[in-house]
């Protein structure tokens, strides 16, 4: 019983922190805006919405029923980093931590690899960034990282309560870092230091190619500092957001967006 309540109690807890968090970020950005906006925002805002519940629909059919079945058969068998390093608080976290890592080896992958480009570059054509952009992804990019995913919770070894809260943490970080939200003071330098920041993504979704092939970190941002991929010498009112391709202006529209990746001229 007593149990029960306190599950209860730490559930009610976490969405209330989580919403506290988003309406935070929304604040944020609307207060202390890091670069000038050059388009209208409401029609660039609920295309990104529509968009963003394609995804939430593909990722509750397909990604959370299939890595939640690989995480519990993890715990079952106790398979992976997490078991092998005796599954307590310090195989956790080398779980949550591959799990990360994991994902900005997929990031880098999906900039190089033209048949990748083709969707995450959907994600890169919103030529503003707020909070928004972190839903503008094409939806069948859910189905395409599906695979990479379960290699990522099978080799973590991640258990299914451990990856709910990586999720989590890392839609929380998605939001954070593509908000238009200027950090006071030293916080940017302190902060990009161990999560993605806004500035540090801004530079990622620049138009420049040297500029966008950096910061590719989307958690935790040990691993750009890792290996040399993080880059902080560039201002935000000289970062163009954006693809440079001609075919980007077409396919910021809702339409011309989804039917971007069967294309053959949508590629780098
Ligand atoms: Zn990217």
């Amino acid at each position: 019983m007593i149990a029960r309540m306190a599950s209860r109690f730490l559930k009610a807890l976490g969405v209330t922190v989580t919403v506290g968090a988003v309406g935070a970020i929304l604040l944020a950005e609307r207060a202390r805006p890091l670069r000038k906006q050059k388009r209208e925002a409401l029609p660039r805002i609920a295309r990104n919405v529509a968009m963003g519940a394609a995804c939430q629909a593909m990722i509750a059919a397909a990604e959370v029923p299939a890595t939640q079945a690989v995480a519990r058969r993890n715990a079952e068998q106790g398979r992976g980093i997490q078991h092998w390093l005796g599954g307590g608080m310090l195989g956790k976290t080398a779980a949550f931590l591959a799990m990360d890592y994991g994902f900005y080896l997929w990031h880098i992958t999906t900039h190089k690899v033209p048949f990748l480009w083709r969707f995450h570059r959907v994600h890169h054509i919103d030529p503003d960034m707020d909070a928004s952009t972190a839903l503008r992804f094409h939806f069948a990019d859910m189905l395409v990282s599906l695979p990479w995913r379960l290699v990522q919770v099978r080799v973590s070894g991640v258990d299914p309560e451990t990856l709910k809260r990586w999720q989590g943490f890392f839609l929380l970080s998605v939001l954070f870092h593509h908000s238009n939200t200027r950090l006071p003071g030293g916080w940017e330098k302190t902060l990009s230091k161990v999560v993605t920041t806004p500035a540090m993504h801004g530079i990622h979704h620049s138009r420049k190619l040297s500029e966008m092939d950096s910061n590719w970190s989307s958690g935790v941002a040990i691993w750009d500092h890792l290996h040399g991929t993080y880059r902080d010498h560039v201002k935000q009112e000289d970062i163009v957001i954006g693809v440079d391709d001609p075919q980007a202006e077409r396919d910021t529209e809702l339409l011309p967006a989804l039917l971007a990746p069967a294309r053959e001229d949508g590629g780098r």
